[in-house]
């Protein structure tokens, strides 16, 4: 294990679920954290308070993933008052379900933009200040959606696979440069967003599940913590799905 340092990190979608989760553990490593939101402005409060009570630093950072303009604000209010991000994680994820017959396209849109563009915006955004650290890290938060599909998610599942694409892509572009790049690819994990799938939907996933139960947030987030650490340093372009064994 390597000597631990502290580094500025951005946690998108960090006020809630998997993104909290990963926001406490990279605070808890001794990073400062920057918790971004869209709307739940209390939610984003409550992730800071719980950072600074265990003495870490937080930021509350508001901002739509998905639109240039707010991304190159969220990323300016980071840098002044943390410094310059070198741990990103993409996490901030929606989705809009529908079967393809049925499918908006504001449904196709809406998914692409909050999962997918807003990975390449805020990957873009951080990459300057990586460049010139030489060393970075981008871990994104993927899906066994974007692995195995999903019936009833043809626009979460292409997000999600668009997601391991770029991580590859990406990878190949920056590794020469100190940066790794990589996804991690969750099943079904105890959050809002499975709460609102239902019961009949929950039990029929858990059978499907080698482990026998849902995931927790924080099971989620160590994977993503060891792919921010040092330890990590020899691993990049990869997804490591963390599902208790529902691909088995
Ligand atoms: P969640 O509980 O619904 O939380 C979503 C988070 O994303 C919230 O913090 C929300 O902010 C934020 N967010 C949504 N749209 C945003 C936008 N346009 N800009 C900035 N932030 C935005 O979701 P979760 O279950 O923790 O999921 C987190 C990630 O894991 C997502 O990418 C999801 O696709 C992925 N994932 C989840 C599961 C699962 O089983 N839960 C499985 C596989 C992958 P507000 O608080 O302001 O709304």
């Amino acid at each position: 294990m390597g000597e631990a340092v502290s580094r500025v990190a951005l946690v998108t979608g960090g006020s809630r679920g998997i993104g909290r989760a990963i926001a406490e553990l990279l605070a808890s490593a001794g990073h400062s954290v920057a918790v971004n939101y869209v709307s739940n402005a209390s939610a984003a409060d409550d992730a800071v308070r719980v950072i600074e009570a265990a003495g870490g630093r937080a930021l509350a950072v508001q901002g739509d993933v998905g639109d240039e303009t707010a991304v190159a604000t969220l990323i300016d209010q980071v840098q002044d008052q943390l410094g310059s991000v070198e741990i990103l994680v993409n996490n901030a994820g929606i989705t809009r379900d529908d079967l393809i017959m049925r499918m908006k396209p504001e449904s196709w849109d809406e998914v692409l933009q909050t999962n997918l563009r807003s990975v390449y915006l805020c990957s873009k955004a951080v990459m300057r200040g990586m460049l010139r650290a030489r060393w970075g890290r981008i871990i994104s938060v993927s899906s066994v959606a974007g692995v195995y599909g999903n019936a009833g998610q043809a626009n979460y599942s292409a997000a999600k696979a668009g997601i391991i694409g770029f991580t590859k892509g990406l990878a190949k572009e920056v590794g020469s440069r100190g940066i790794t790049v990589n996804a991690v690819a969750p099943g079904f994990i105890a959050t809002d967003m499975t709460a609102a799938l239902g019961e009949d939907t929950t039990s029929a996933a858990v059978e499907r599940i080698t482990l026998g139960r849902l995931g927790t947030a924080r099971e989620v987030a160590t994977a993503v913590g060891y792919l921010a650490s040092d330890d990590a340093s020899y691993i990049t372009g990869q997804t490591i799905v963390v599902d208790g064994g529902l691909a088995l």
